[in-house]
């Protein structure tokens, strides 16, 4: 049988999905951006916000939807996957109740204290900012303030790196958060794995390393992710034996304490001197890390989405053995100032030697152009991290001005700096 998938969501990540799927499939998006990249994939693009589930089921119902898939968070908080459920089509991302281990930061910690998940870190949870104020006060070592619900990873602020205490309180006292979650900082490199789970069973991907931090050398802001990369091992170059298993091991434990859930689980790792321990989950692909582990993903997308919505085993996942290298191309300025309107001259060429995924772009008569959210990224892939990086570089020097890009990401030397970091915590 020929199967229609709806894939609700807009941004690299998508594009990324869109294009692991197409070819197998005949494929709906939808998102409240129009992605040129998407609707080219597609055979039909409609520009729905990601949160209007009763629209989402509307346009699934419509195309004669028999899968779907949710990229954002957004739509997972929105009760997107429970809409589609309901109308019989069978979506690929966790209902509201298991999304939580995302959508509140205070009930992941909590279900993992309960659940005796391993690598949780120390923490407490606030309604009342004064209290927070006080634990920080009292705390002996430094937290991460964090508040429970969604920030797109921009709420997050770390004593002792980001911030002093006092700026932490203050932080507190002006936002408006019904619930923080304080935690002790977490001092190590951080990693992700991404698996596909469901009926009680996962599937793992190779271990990303993304780059949250603004500029080169991890300085600015926190934003959505500027580039991430994997080397052509499921392991990373600053990590041990035995530490990625470690992490699968966590990604295991939740699976078991949760049965009902389906879709992607994305754990994010501080490896740590002590091994690796827990930043955060996330509900679905990270967006960059999607665009680096799908295009080497060798067994068909659609056939997991398949076997998950036939309660059957999920088929085992090859993936190629290449290094990838992504490099997010945002507006100058991004994330606290950005200037929109810089024309996109890079294109989507699978003959390419890099891949191109648009995210966030302004579709004009003369052609694309950039908005104030991140507007395109390229990935090399290939035998070495290096090589990898030369390919994502090569398709940027063509992309056009107006743009940041971290140029650091996927270099010999940040890498080199990331095994001497944890050499040097390991002493
Ligand atoms: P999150 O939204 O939880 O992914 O946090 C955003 C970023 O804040 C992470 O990528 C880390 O760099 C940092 N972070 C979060 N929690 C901690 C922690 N407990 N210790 C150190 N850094 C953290």
């Amino acid at each position: 049988m020929s199967e229609t998938v709806l894939l609700v969501g807009g941004g690299g990540r998508e594009h990324a999905i869109a294009r692991a799927l197409a070819p197998d499939c005949d494929l709906y998006a939808c998102a409240s951006n129009r992605n040129p990249g998407i609707a080219d994939l597609a055979d039909g693009f409609e520009t729905i916000s990601e949160t209007a589930a009763d629209d989402i089921v509307a346009y699934a119902e419509s195309v004669d939807a028999t899968l779907a898939i949710v990229g954002p968070e957004s739509g997972l908080a929105a009760g997107v996957s429970d809409a589609l459920d309901d109308a019989g089509v069978y979506t690929f991302g966790p209902q509201a109740a298991e999304a939580r281990i995302e959508t509140d930061k205070a009930f992941q910690r909590r279900f993992m204290r309960d659940e005796e998940i391993p690598g949780n870190p120390d923490f407490a949870t606030f309604d009342d900012m004064e209290a927070a104020c006080d634990y920080i006060d009292d705390y002996d070592g430094d937290l991460a303030v964090k508040p429970a619900g969604l920030t797109g990873g921009k709420g997050v602020k770390v004593i002792g790196d980001q911030v002093t205490p006092e700026e932490a309180k203050e932080y507190l006292r002006d936002s408006d958060y019904e619930r923080v979650v304080l935690e002790e900082r977490l001092v190590g490199e951080e990693f992700t794995i991404q698996a596909f789970v469901a009926n009680g069973e996962f599937r793992v991907s190779p271990a990303v390393q993304d780059h949250k931090r603004a500029y080169e050398g991890d300085e600015g802001p926190n934003t959505g992710g500027m580039g991430s990369y994997t080397d052509v091992t499921p392991s990373l170059p600053f990590m041990e034996d035995g530490d990625y298993d470690a992490a699968v091991e966590v990604i295991e434990a939740v699976v078991e304490a949760m049965p009902d859930y389906k879709g992607i689980l994305y754990g994010q790792f501080m490896l740590t001197a002590e091994g690796p321990k827990v930043i955060e989950f996330n509900a679905r692909f990270g967006d960059p890390e999607a665009m680096n582990t799908l295009p080497v993903l060798e067994t068909p997308f659609l056939d997991v989405l398949v076997a998950a919505r036939e309660g059957e085993s999920l088929p085992g996942l090859d993936f190629a053995e290449k290094a990838t290298v992504c490099k997010y191309a945002v507006p100058e300025g991004y994330p606290t100032d950005p200037t929109a309107g810089a024309k996109i001259e890079v294109e989507v060429d699978d003959d390419a030697d890099a891949l191109c995924f648009y995210a966030s772009v302004d579709a004009r008569d003369d052609g694309l152009y950039t908005t104030t959210s991140r507007s395109f990224a390229v990935v090399g892939v290939a035998d070495s991290i290096a090589e990898a990086e030369t390919l994502a570089e090569d398709a940027l020097a063509d992309a056009g001005d107006g743009f940041h890009i971290r140029h650091d990401i996927g270099t010999e030397a940040l890498v080199q700096q990331r095994i001497d970091h944890m050499a040097a915590l390991r002493g």
